[in-house]
């Protein structure tokens, strides 16, 4: 199915395109769902903006990483293989929140963390990167703790946990780690970092790189 298909099928609360009689409450219905579809392509115009700042400020590689937000019918997340800084339409896709589904297969490979965060956390917008400052303090270090004074005020320790490549292990690794925390790495990996809104999660990736990298630089440079 399409990808915009399938946001017009969550947002059809029911088929009124058969209707030749219109009644008042077939045409409110009509007006939910044009406000349900521009709610989403709003917030794919959010995701390729800030795809485009993790790829600029060097947070991630164009080809690593994925973004989703907690939507009104679901969890909207980049496509596997998506470019970061090329989002459009045509690669983010709409999952079910609470289990598989059919579009799963399109999806981000990271799709079952990013839904075991939302089921066990606060979060409503979940980014993932591949950075390397990070990454580099997650192979010799069990737990980030930054030493910047921004990051150690408003981002605080990110644990390091392990898990595979979209594994039911990375998935609950993760979203055990950021019940209590703004962000976390996994092992050679990348950072998962949470946030109350895509903005949010966008601040929280752009601390854990850079309290990474002046962690690194203090702690393993001088060595
Ligand atoms: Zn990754």
């Amino acid at each position: 199915m399409p990808i915009k298909e399938s946001w017009l099928k969550a947002a059809d609360f029911t088929d009124t395109n058969t209707n030749p009689y219109p009644t008042r409450q077939s045409k409110e219905i009509v007006h939910a769902r044009r406000d349900a579809i521009i709610a989403i392509e709003d917030t794919v115009l959010e995701m390729a903006r800030f795809g485009k700042k993790l790829v600029n400020h060097g947070l991630t590689g164009s080809r690593f990483g994925n973004i989703s937000v907690l939507a009104e019918d679901g969890i909207l997340i980049t496509r596997t293989g998506a470019m970061l800084d090329e989002i459009d339409e045509s690669q983010v896709v709409l999952v079910d929140r609470d289990k598989t589904c059919d579009m799963d297969r399109i999806a981000s490979c990271e799709t079952p963390v990013h839904r075991a965060v939302y089921s066990k956390t606060d979060a409503r917008a979940v980014i993932h990167t591949h950075s390397p400052y990070a990454v580099a303090l997650s192979l010799i270090e069990g737990i980030v703790t930054p030493i910047d004074s921004e990051g150690a005020t408003f981002l605080g320790s990110m644990p390091v946990v392990d898990g595979g490549f979209g594994s039911d292990a990375l998935a609950s690794s993760v979203s055990d780690a950021l019940v209590e925390h703004k962000a976390c790495v996994a092992r050679g990996h990348g950072v998962f970092a949470k946030g109350f809104d895509l903005r949010d999660a966008y601040i929280t990736a752009s601390m854990a790189e850079h309290s990474s990298k002046v962690r690194y630089l203090v702690v393993w440079g001088k060595r």
